[in-house]
């Protein structure tokens, strides 16, 4: 029963084949000593934050493997506050969790000294050790970077079973090596995080455009704010594409309440889409005064459809955990452990206007059976020494269809939708990086890290000779 939990994840795409799973109940020590008898021994060892990924990434996939899979989340300690697997330090502003940890947790935690981590994901139920194997990305991203820029140290159980403490200090090029690296150095026992003052509440807007290249403008603008003072920018900016009614049905669609439903369909829509701009700012009591005056200065500057601001009003917490609510309904009516196959990819800011057309307003039709996102980020804020990889512009965007397939029929449709957008990218030679990859082949991996590959494998023979690490992501080959 156990090893069958951990053989699924979010993308129900996969089955995974692991024949025994650990529950390191916290201890570094444990995941240590499993790791080091897999090297010695010759099997494969996969860490499990909560099961996210789409595509099996988490999983020991062969049985021949003789793969175990380390339950980094689940027993050992409770929900509540009061483990010790999250230690906040006031005075030096960080806290230190445990890799398994899941956002929401560390959220709770810190929010008991009045601080929080500034960079976040849109949901808080992924492990910190799965989000920073991969980057850690949402509406601050521009602002703060990536979740992994935000990171002072870790403690690393590398593939030779070695207990390491890294940082940009220490170990720097397991630390690196680890940060956005799908989990092939090592696994995550303890990262040091930084930590902010909290804000109170969240002024939450969102305003729509016919135009695609008002939309994209009034976005790039608004990033490249990201270095004037708090009062002059907005905290968090998203977005994300209305193709067809999916707007009322999408699981984030709660905020247009029925009784102020934008009328959508009185709006002119030009070439079958919408764009949607997403923004909030952060305020406490003692600047509720000026939060409005703030705001309106900057609404000034955009250009969106005069009619369709709508503005509500929440607790910060309320704010981040806002996906969940999502998930309770789509749980209360059987709609959430359904496949999701999911693609998201970073798009570079000059081709973005040629993916509009060839994707959102071709490829797409009128029916997309989920959210698409679509916001701009800067690489200046993302380390280019850590291992994930980003187009080569200054700003690219993330677009990312979070689809559901509620019956095999639109599994398939989906599917083949993704790997048409794919081939239309590499057609038309837009040269767009996979967020979350997935590939199979090894020269695919190569190319999707191009300049970075050769380092990327210099580590991997470096933390994990054997191979015997994640082998779900099928970047390297292990043979028992
Ligand atoms: P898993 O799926 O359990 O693991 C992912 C990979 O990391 C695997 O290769 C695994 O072996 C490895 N791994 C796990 N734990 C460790 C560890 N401690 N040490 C080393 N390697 C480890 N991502 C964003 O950036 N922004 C978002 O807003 C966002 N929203 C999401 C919303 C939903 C509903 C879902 C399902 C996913 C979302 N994601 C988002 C994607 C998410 O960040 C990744 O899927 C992430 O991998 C999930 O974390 P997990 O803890 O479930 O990882």
């Amino acid at each position: 029963m156990e090893v069958e939990s951990s053989s699924k994840d979010f993308g129900m795409l996969n089955q995974g084949e692991a024949v025994a799973v650990l529950h390191p109940a916290g201890s570094a020590e444990d995941v240590a000593r499993l790791v080091r008898t897999a090297y010695e021994s010759g099997f494969a060892v996969s860490a499990r934050g909560h099961g996210h990924s789409i595509n099996g990434q988490a999983m020991i996939k062969e049985r021949k493997l003789k793969g175990v899979v380390i339950e980094m989340g689940k027993g050992g300690h409770n929900n509540n506050n009061n483990n010790n697997n999250i230690r906040v330090c006031e005075e030096e502003m960080y806290v230190d969790v445990w890799g398994g940890e899941l956002w929401i947790q560390v959220l709770n935690a810190t929010l008991e000294y009045g601080l929080a981590p500034m960079s976040w994901t849109d949901y808080l139920y992924l492990s910190v050790g799965g989000t920073l194997s991969n980057a850690g990305i949402s509406g601050q991203t521009f602002n703060h970077g990536p979740q992994i820029t935000n990171v002072h140290q870790l403690d690393v159980v590398t593939g030779k079973g070695e207990l390491l403490t890294c940082s940009e200090e220490q170990n720097s090029e397991l630390f690196h090596g680890v940060l956005g690296g799908l989990g092939q150095f090592g696994v995550i026992t303890r990262v040091r995080m930084a930590l902010e003052p909290a804000p109170h509440r969240v002024r939450w807007i969102r305003v729509l455009y016919s135009n695609f290249s008002t939309f994209t403008k009034d976005q790039e603008f608004l990033i490249s704010l990201h270095e004037k003072p708090a009062s002059q920018k907005f905290d968090y900016v998203e977005g994300f594409v209305i193709v067809d009614e999916g707007l009322i049905n999408n699981w984030r669609s709660s905020f247009f309440s029925p009784s102020n439903p934008v009328k959508i369909i009185s709006l002119n829509v030009d070439g079958g889409a919408l764009y949607c701009l997403e923004i909030t700012k952060n305020y406490n009591q003692e600047n509720a005064d000026s939060i409005d005056e703030e705001i309106n200065v900057l609404l000034k500057k955009l250009d969106f459809i005069a009619t369709s601001l709508f503005t509500t009003d929440l607790p910060y917490v309320d704010f981040l955990d806002r996906v969940h609510k999502a998930e309770l309904k789509l749980r209360s009516k059987g709609l959430w452990d359904v496949p999701h196959p999911w693609l998201n990819l970073f798009v570079p800011k000059s081709r973005i206007s040629d993916f509009d057309k060839g994707v959102f307003k071709g490829i797409l039709g009128n029916k997309t059976s989920g959210p698409i996102l679509i916001y701009p980020m800067n690489k200046s804020k993302w380390d280019q020494r850590n291992s994930v990889v980003t187009p080569e512009e200054e700003v690219f965007y993330l677009v990312a269809f979070l689809r559901s397939a509620l019956d095999s029929e639109t599994l398939e449709y989906l599917s083949n939708q993704n790997n048409q957008i794919l081939r239309f990218c590499n057609d038309a030679k837009i040269k767009v990086k996979q967020y979350l990859p997935h590939y199979t082949t090894q020269q695919e991996w190569m190319d999707h890290f191009g300049d970075k590959w050769t380092q990327f494998f210099h580590r991997k023979m470096q933390f994990d000779p054997r191979c015997i690490l994640a082998t779900g992501q099928q970047i390297f080959q292990f043979h028992p």
